[in-house]
């Protein structure tokens, strides 16, 4: 399957952080995603207390789901007012600290410590700073990445995941001479190929 133009198209970082300042955020679900309820289970696989990460969170409001189910949610966003936001909306109070390992990356974490997110970019994090998780919901993550960036993608999230994690990956299909994009079109062979 091919991509069309779609291959070479770049959204930069300041881009993304005028989106949040325009308020340009369609992508947000209010009321949370119904596949991630619909999948549930293949995510926790009856597991209990498990370490969640959030690529590309922005302020979704999922995170505050699974934390409310006692497992601990570890997001990353380059924009910190999506993070702020986050905490704001759902009335959490949280604390904010610089990341040693990470030039000008901060981390803001929930008061009853069980939601932290680091406000950098995901091609900073390596599991020997934010640790390994059980489990991932990458919605509107893989789609958001720059298509020349997708393997550099793959490979920091096949580090920050144990072996026995399941990884929940939300796409999108349509045809992408129509649209620009994002979210992206990433067919399900290069996905394999990616993930293996
Ligand atoms: N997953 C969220 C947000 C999707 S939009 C949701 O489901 O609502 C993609 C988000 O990724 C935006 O908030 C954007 O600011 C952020 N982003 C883009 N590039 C990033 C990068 N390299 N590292 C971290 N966050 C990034």
């Amino acid at each position: 399957s091919d991509i069309g133009s779609q291959k070479d198209r770049v959204v930069t970082e300041e881009e993304w952080l005028q989106k949040w300042e325009m308020g340009d955020i369609g992508f947000h679900k209010e009321q949370g995603h119904p596949l991630l309820q619909k999948y549930l289970d293949v995510l926790l696989n009856g597991r209990s207390g498990l370490r969640i990460f959030f690529p590309l969170c922005g302020k979704a409001v999922e995170m505050k789901w699974l934390a409310d189910m006692g497992h601990s949610v570890v997001g990353v966003e380059l924009s910190e007012q999506a993070v702020k936001e986050f905490f704001s909306d759902h009335s959490l109070p949280y604390c904010e600290e610089p990341v040693p390992e990470i030039s000008g990356a901060k981390l803001f974490q929930s008061t009853s410590g069980n939601i932290s997110l680091y406000c950098c970019s995901i091609y900073d994090l390596s599991s020997s700073i934010v640790g390994k998780f059980d489990g991932v919901w990458d919605r509107g993550a893989l789609i958001a990445v720059n298509p020349r960036d997708r393997q550099r993608y793959a490979s920091v999230m096949i580090n920050l995941v144990e072996k026995n994690s399941s990884y929940l990956l939300v796409t999108v299909s349509y045809d992408p001479n129509k649209h620009k994009g994002p979210p992206f079109y990433v067919p399900e062979s290069e996905i394999k190929s990616l993930f293996g």
